[in-house]
């Protein structure tokens, strides 16, 4: 059935939105939380998983320090308090994708609490994003449901279950209620995802890849009435899986949930799923309190007790954070505001970073990045990064810097570079791209198209200098594109004056 939506900007002026982020980061250690089992991702089915993983009887966990020094980082950058003391509690639920039938996590004790993490829009804007607490846990097995429509379990003919990620290491990270974020809800919700994305590549604990699962954001909305205090019923976007994704989920949310609530609906506590391919949400599954899930200590594991020592040595090793070290780049860039907007709407910076890194300036890399590369990306359906490397940009432009070829010449030569991963030499040489510069064969083109067009001398020598244009331009053609503009013209005022 298709979901009643109210118009955004109506309903923004009857209600206010409430937003809650959970993210889920995947740390990138070697092996898995609580075993030895090793953390990789794209194994065939079922080969990376110990006794642990999937809980065997009498195998008993052993907590990774790697995952708990990773954790901690993460949640001095996330401007938390570090716990003196936090346990694991076993959260119970009975589903395939976990053996034991209950996943290790924190419950009240967790690693990391109470923090506020700097976000910036594209705009600029500044939000200071109230941490609730990060708590460690594992991470489930992946269920494959074969048969049925819709890859769900309802009409699944039967499930497939691979406990590969069963016991991967997972920081969660839940926000406070956002208030305030009014028609930027989505906005700030997803550059607050992007802003944590930043963050833990930062600090190198994770490979933050949304579409490998390495980053999930679940979103919570709710609505109030204007004026109202009391805060309204959530529902709980799962698993949104890109950052545009987390910005159209929210605001679907608001939009759904006003037409219900306007029309005197109750809204019911329940997650929801994402679908990308609709641009909409579908119930879930209800959800009510944590009481459910039995949450108790976990019996198996000792408290962790971080020395003081060990903080302060994280603490000190912290990279920039992420706003602070966009607000660097935008400066020693000497971008404008517009043209910042525009690299960070792209999500190219870290490889505009990369790329100035090696040699290019930084208005070139910005123009590859956010231009060609950026329509080549979009044509074929991957990201900029997927498509070429930093060191492949850097190759080419000096080739255009050095007057080797032609900036238009140069976009053929990136899409060979890109299909055939050969050197931008490489392919000028083998493809006779390089600019003409045999001085002979430009005045041959010149002579020919002063022959095709006779007046052009004689208006050139009255000093109607916009008739070169034409020249020039057939010229180029001649030369398909490969002559510099700026030296025929120059030879050809040198005939203007003989
Ligand atoms: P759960 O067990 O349901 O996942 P969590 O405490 O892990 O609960 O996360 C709930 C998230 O929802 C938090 O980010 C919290 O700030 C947010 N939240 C709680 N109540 C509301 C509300 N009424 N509207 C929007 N967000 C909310
Ligand atoms: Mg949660």
């Amino acid at each position: 059935m298709k979901d009643k939506l109210m118009d955004f900007d109506k309903a923004l002026e009857l209600f206010e939105p409430v937003i809650g982020l959970e993210v889920h980061v995947e740390l990138n250690t070697k092996t898995k939380m609580f075993s030895a089992a090793p953390n990789i991702f794209g194994a065939e089915p079922n080969t990376a998983i110990s006794e642990v993983c999937i809980g065997l009887p009498g195998s008993l966990p052993v907590v990774n320090g790697k995952a708990v020094e990773y954790s901690i980082s993460l949640g001095l950058a996330l401007g938390c308090k570090i716990a003196e003391h936090s346990s694991f509690a076993r959260k119970n639920y009975f589903y395939p994708d976990l053996g034991k039938n209950y996943q290790i996590s924190q419950y009240d004790e967790p690693i990391a609490y109470d923090g506020e993490v700097e976000v910036e829009l594209a705009d600029g804007e500044i939000w200071n994003i109230p941490i609730e607490r990060a708590h460690m846990e594992e991470d489930a097995g992946k269920l494959t449901h074969v048969g049925g429509a819709t890859g769900r379990i309802q009409g699944a003919e039967y499930s497939l279950v691979d406990y590969n990620r069963a016991g991967v290491p997972l920081v969660e990270i839940v926000t406070r209620p956002i208030f305030g974020t009014e028609g930027k809800a989505g906005e700030v919700a997803s550059a607050y995802v992007q802003t944590i994305r930043d963050m833990v590549l930062a600090l190198g604990i994770s490979d933050a890849r949304m579409e490998r699962g390495n980053l999930r954001c679940d979103a919570n909305v709710s609505l109030r009435p204007r004026g109202s205090e009391k805060l309204g019923t959530r529902t709980e976007t799962k698993n949104v899986n890109s950052f545009r994704s987390i910005e159209r989920a929210v605001r679907y949310e608001i939009q759904r949930q006003a037409a219900i609530l306007a029309s005197g609906g109750n809204i019911i506590q329940e997650t929801r799923h994402w679908h990308e391919d609709t641009s909409t949400t579908s119930a879930g599954r209800p959800k009510s309190d944590a009481e459910d899930y039995r949450y108790f200590p976990e019996p198996d594991l000792l408290p962790i007790q971080p020395s003081a020592e060990l903080v302060e040595k994280l603490r000190a090793e912290l990279p920039e954070a992420p706003a602070k070290h966009r607000r660097r780049l935008k400066e020693s860039w000497g971008f404008t505001d517009l043209e910042f907007r525009d690299v960070v709407n792209a999500g190219v910076i870290p490889q505009i970073e990369a790329t100035v890194a090696l040699g290019t300036s930084p208005a070139q890399a910005r123009k590859w990045w956010t231009s060609e590369i950026l329509r080549l990306a979009n044509e074929r359906g991957v990201e900029a990064e997927e498509l070429v490397t930093p060191a492949q940009v850097t190759d080419l432009d000096a080739q255009v810097a050095s007057g080797a070829i032609t900036d238009k010449i140069a976009r053929t030569v990136l899409v060979k570079m890109i299909d055939s991963g050969k050197s931008a030499a490489e392919i000028i040489e083998s493809e006779g791209l390089a600019v003409v510069s045999d001085d002979s064969a430009l005045e041959a083109a010149i002579d020919q198209a002063l022959a095709e067009n006779p007046d052009v001398l004689e208006k050139l020598r009255e000093g109607k200098l916009q008739a070169a244009g034409a020249i020039i331009g057939s010229v180029m053609k001649a030369m398909a594109g490969k002559a510099d503009a700026a030296k025929v013209r120059e030879l050809l005022m040198a005939k203007v004056s003989e």
